[in-house]
């Protein structure tokens, strides 16, 4: 199949590398050079959903050596005080042998390795500029161009979007008294807060609060910017010194109607983004990336391709939709602060804390989709 994708962020970029290697001769428009794709200050959190789509592709054991494995994650909610901790063996035992709860990547170094691999694949041509010159050309045009697509407006998909009230402030910092294969999810009253292991004594703080508080921090010089930060760490844990200096983005979410629009596909941000609670963002572009893969390679497709796009909008709903409700729930329940509802939560924990089987559910549900 001959296939243009606009954007090579990583769904874009990915996407080229499963379709090339599927056998699609694929173009790759993108306005920014490899440096500006690779110049960007972000962590991911990677799944086993991705780490399968990864060795799918083959890729895996190029990109793992710049992951940092994490072997537990520790959940805890700040308002009732309680906490749970995911290990290892909370995973199914096919994915025991990795030994990692999941893996944190930064931006730079993944986004350098997939574009790496894009060079030593014939059939994929980068193409230096945003705009297709004959979409007759090609038999699937994807759109991968992020939550502000032009392709999407253009072709007047409808969306449901709104702001949270809350922003995402996001640093390095030098950690004392935490394992460095341990990761943690805070349910803070301002909302959640992530601590995600960059190797050694290095870890990326992701802390959403609201847009007043987030301002209010950010002005803050750096020794009290870190009085804050052990405000919030658990007891035990201080924050020596800031490696960089934070960075505060508006969070979003966003979720297309439809995933696709006549020849059109929707990959990625530009379909769906989501509160960054739960590390789900990018594990899910990348799903969107396998289905599409799947379908394309489907014999019983070969000669039906027109079917293709809305096949992938009606196999993809019911991950994005269930994701993106869990994450917001997350949000809205680490915020609520209704005592009511810590009976509730309570509960929650103890059954968590108790029973394997309600963390193997929780984990796995988070690490493999629904
Ligand atoms: C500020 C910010 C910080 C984030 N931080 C985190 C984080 O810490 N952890 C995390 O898990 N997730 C984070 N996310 C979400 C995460 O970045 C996304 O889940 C992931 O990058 C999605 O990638 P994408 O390829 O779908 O979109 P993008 O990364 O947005 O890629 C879109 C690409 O399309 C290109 N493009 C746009 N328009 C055109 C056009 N007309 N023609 C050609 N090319 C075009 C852009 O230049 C870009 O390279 C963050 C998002 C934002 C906006």
């Amino acid at each position: 199949m001959n296939i243009a994708i606009i954007g090579s962020g990583l769904t874009g970029t990915l996407a080229a590398i499963s379709l090339a290697k599927a056998g699609s001769i694929v173009d790759l428009y993108e306005r920014l050079s490899d440096e500006e794709l690779a110049n960007r200050e972000r962590t991911y959190a990677i799944t086993h959903s991705s780490r399968k789509i990864l060795e799918k592709i083959g890729i895996w054991s190029h990109v793992v050596s710049d992951f940092v494995a994490f072997e537990y994650l520790n959940v805890i909610d700040k308002n009732i005080n309680k906490n749970v901790q995911f290990v290892v063996n909370d995973l199914m035992p096919k994915d025991h042998k990795y030994s990692s709860v999941g893996w944190i990547a930064e931006h730079n170094k993944i986004m350098s390795k997939l574009l790496e691999v894009i060079s030593d694949i014939e059939n994929i041509n980068k193409i230096p500029t945003s705009v297709i010159p004959n979409t007759n050309n090609y038999d699937l045009i994807i759109a991968a161009d992020g939550i502000n697509s032009i392709t999407r407006q253009k072709l007047k998909t409808p969306s449901f979007k709104f702001n949270y009230d809350q922003s995402c402030i996001t640093a390095k910092v030098l950690l004392r008294g935490v394992k460095p294969t341990e990761a943690f999810e805070i349910l803070n009253i301002d909302g959640p807060f992530a601590v995600l292991p960059l190797g050694g004594d290095s870890f990326q703080i992701i802390c959403s609060l609201s847009k007043k508080k987030c301002s209010y921090y950010m002005s803050l010089p750096k020794s009290s910017f870190l009085d804050y930060l052990s405000t919030i760490l658990p007891y035990g844990i201080q924050p020596d010194t800031l490696i960089n200096e934070p960075k505060a983005y508006p969070i979003r979410f966003l979720l297309n109607y439809s995933f696709h629009s006549g020849k059109y596909i929707y990959l990625g941000e530009t379909s769906h983004a989501f509160h960054p609670v739960g590390g789900q963002g990018l594990n899910l572009c990348w799903r969107d990336v396998d289905y599409l893969t799947n379908l394309i390679k489907s014999p019983l497709l070969r000669n039906k391709k027109i079917l293709i796009p809305l096949l992938y909008s009606m196999s993809r709903i019911f991950d994005i939709l269930s994701i993106s409700f869990l994450t917001d729930s997350l949000v809205r329940y680490s915020t609520a602060n209704y005592k009511i509802t810590f009976i509730l939560r309570k509960f929650i924990f103890l059954i968590l804390k108790r029973s394997r089987l309600a963390r193997k559910f929780i984990l796995n549900t988070m690490t493999n989709g629904l």
